[in-house]
């Protein structure tokens, strides 16, 4: 007996329906007893003046005839009920379930729970209830359930297996905590998310339910980061601070103090033994590549090799520029990785990270493949982190020595979310733009007054800067991206066709045709690029002062802002301009929010606002953790108090040793073995 146990040991769990189980990750009895329903059916008998139309309710009356089945088509057939409810008669309808007939007689009393059609004073049936007894359950839960196992055989099991462990299940939530936020405790809990009797009761558990995932999310970011910092194998990279400030006093501009800040807080972390992990978030062009550059200098005073992985091969080859030029007067050896290094080059590169002959090594995917060894690597730096998976992340951080790990990343997260998402990273922020910069005006137009856009897009090709013209990606066709992305195209060249070079990349373009054009666009050689979004992230080109941006009210805020990012980044002022017809008030709020907010933290808390996360990291790739009852949008407050409530407790007891933490613990160390087992 204990929660867990295999499922298997639930009477009429057999290899098959464990299968089944498995397939919904149920696999003991405690995942079973935990797997909620999602909604419930409200099966209390409601009044039909109550009720609205197209409502479910409950219904009960006198039968007043014997009910009729009828055929309407082929494999079609319909069981019609007559019902006096008080001195109304409704006529209730089954599709499809002829058999229910035997479950009416005239002149019984029936409970129906089904659709309220309040024009036809009828009801299209959807569940027969049992009338006699007293403690019929008057809230019916609904279990996400999938083609493999039925709705029904989940509220069976959970009823079996509450049967089983009643009265020994242990509360995972220590009791201190439970009583002063005034919590459920597993048993109540449990009890009141299957078997409610009111929506009042459903929703007490709820919150306890809510607080519980997010709890225990947040116990295992705790337990990761001690673990973490625990380990015996971190770096110490004893860095030369003399070398660092040389090379800090070779840039042609001062530091942001946010930028000495954040280089203070990566140095830090890379002097002590611990492992770093830590992630750097800042605003479009606030400047995390110096940054990066001196925390790869800084590993390689200290006789280590530093590595930066960036999402493309352009990118790449953008920072390798950059990067030869900013130590050609120091003795680093820098070498350039990507999928498309190959012969001699891809061999001499290999040879110099295995023997350690090169220092710097930047790149793209190529760098974590396996062939690829590294002689003593310190420090490995991940440029735009949320195009990386975690996987990447781990296999870089696996390479070698377990270097010391800096994510960066320019999708602003407000700093609440950031510490629920990236909660085992230490944060850095950038959170201030270099003085001087040229500002971006930001102008919302119709689609009917294009005309004012292509003026702006014509001075701007007189005085021969560049412009990118971005059209939507929707996701459900790829199609119909194309056909925008070649429309806007055409219209672009028959406009300023004649005198400017006009290009077009789209997402289903080969790898390396797309990467030829935006080295093109990037050396000066196409005046007009339009693309869908795959415009790629932080690719600079100083001469690009246009981003029009076609149905941007189709684009999350924090994509915008990025795409907004890819101009403003030369001497001369730089124009976005949002073309966009929003078909309601919060697409007009979002467009005005763009014209007014140019801080990228803002405007993601602005995001979060308005549509929830979904928006602001676009993709499942985001890791933003999937909550199986919690929203962490809709939920925040409560996330952010679970984050709170399980720091002090890690504070106060870091290994929870406290025999009442036993629980917790136990649930830890199981958690952990599963990550173990994973691939
Ligand atoms: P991002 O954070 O988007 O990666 P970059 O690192 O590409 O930004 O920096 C954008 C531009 O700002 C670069 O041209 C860089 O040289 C410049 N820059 C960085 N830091 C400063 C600073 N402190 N003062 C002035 N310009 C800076
Ligand atoms: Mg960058």
């Amino acid at each position: 007996m204990g929660l867990t146990d295999p499922a298997s040991t639930l009477p009429g769990v057999g290899p098959k329906r464990a299968e089944a189980l498995a397939s919904l990750d149920i696999h003991t009895v405690g995942d079973v007893l935990f797997y909620f329903p999602f909604r419930y059916d409200d099966l209390q008998v409601k009044s039909l003046d109550e009720a609205a139309d197209q409502e479910k309710i409950t219904i009960k009356g006198i039968v007043v005839a014997d009910p009729v089945v009828s055929r309407f088509g082929p494999r079609k057939n319909r069981l019609n009920v007559r019902v006096q409810v008080d001195r109304a008669v409704v006529m209730v309808t089954f599709f499809n379930q002829p058999w229910l007939k035997d479950k009416f007689t005239q002149g019984m009393e029936a409970a129906i729970y089904g659709k309220w059609d309040a024009k036809r004073h009828s009801m299209t049936g959807m569940k027969v209830l049992a009338t006699q007894t007293e403690d019929a359950p008057s809230m019916a839960a609904i279990y996400p359930a999938n083609k493999n196992i039925r709705q029904s055989t989940l509220a069976e099991l959970a009823k079996a297996a509450f049967a089983k462990e009643q009265g020994h299940i242990p509360d995972i939530i220590p009791q201190v905590i439970r009583e002063k936020l005034r919590l459920h405790s597993d048993e109540q809990l449990i009890q009141g998310m299957h078997w409610p009797k009111t929506p009042a009761e459903a929703k007490a558990a709820r919150r306890t339910a809510i607080f519980r995932e997010f709890f225990l999310f947040e116990c295992q970011i705790q337990s990761l980061r001690e673990d973490s910092q625990l380990a015996a194998n971190g770096l110490a990279i004893p860095f030369d601070n003399q070398q660092v400030r040389g090379l800090i006093k070779t840039l042609p501009f001062a530091l942001t103090t946010a930028q000495k800040r954040v280089v203070n807080e990566i140095c830090a972390d890379m002097r002590s033994p611990k492992h770093m992990n830590r992630l750097l978030q800042g605003d479009v062009g606030s400047g995390k590549t110096i940054v990066a550059a001196i925390a790869l200098y800084a590993a390689v005073t200290a006789r280590f090799q530093a590595a930066l992985m960036v999402p493309t091969e352009v990118l790449a080859e953008q920072h390798f520029a950059k990067l030869t030029k900013l130590f050609a007067d120091f003795p680093v050896k820098l070498a350039l990785l990507t999928g498309t290094t190959k012969g001699k080059q891809r061999k001499a590169t290999l040879e110099g990270l295995a023997s350690g002959d090169i220092d710097i090594v930047i790149g793209t995917h190529a760098l974590i493949q396996k062939a690829v060894d590294y002689a003593n690597l310190g420090l490995a730096i991940i440029d735009e982190q949320h195009r990386f998976g975690v996987k990447q992340r781990q296999i870089l951080q696996d390479k070698g020595l377990k270097p010391d790990l800096l994510a960066m990343t320019a999708t602003p997260i407000p700093r609440t979310l950031a510490i629920t998402t990236y909660g085992e990273m230490d944060v850095s922020t950038i959170d201030e733009l270099p003085a001087g910069r040229q500002p971006i005006t930001t102008t919302w137009v119709r689609h009917n007054q294009m005309r004012e856009a292509l003026q702006r897009m014509q001075q701007e090709l007189n005085a021969h800067h560049q412009i990118f013209a971005i059209t939507p990606l929707i996701a459900e066709s790829e199609k119909i991206d194309l056909q925008n992305a070649e429309q806007l195209y055409a219209d672009m060249q028959k406009v300023f066709g004649k005198a400017a070079k006009v290009a077009l990349l789209h997402g289903q373009m080969k790898a390396d045709e797309k990467d030829a054009i935006m080295r093109a666009f990037s050396d000066g050689e196409i005046d007009l690029l339009v693309s869908t979004t795959v415009v790629e992230v932080g690719v600079d080109v100083p001469n690009a002062t246009v981003m029009l941006i076609m149905d941007a009210d189709r684009f999350g805020l924090a994509q915008l802002h990025q795409l907004r990012g890819r101009v403003g980044r030369g001497k001369s002022a730089a124009y976005c301009i949002l073309v966009a017809d929003p078909k309601n008030d919060m697409g007009v709020e979002r467009m005005q929010t763009m014209v007014t907010t140019t801080d990228g933290f803002k405007l993601a808390e602005k995001d979060l606002e308005l549509r929830g996360s979904g928006d602001i990291f676009g993709d499942k790739q985001s890791g933003l953790p999937e909550f199986r009852v919690a929203d962490p949008v809709a939920d925040f407050a409560t996330l952010s108090a679970a984050q709170q409530v399980a720091a002090s407790l890690f504070k106060t007891d870091p290994s929870l040793s406290a025999p009442e933490f036993a629980p917790l613990r136990a649930y830890l160390a199981r958690q952990q073995q599963l990550v173990g087992t994973l691939d």
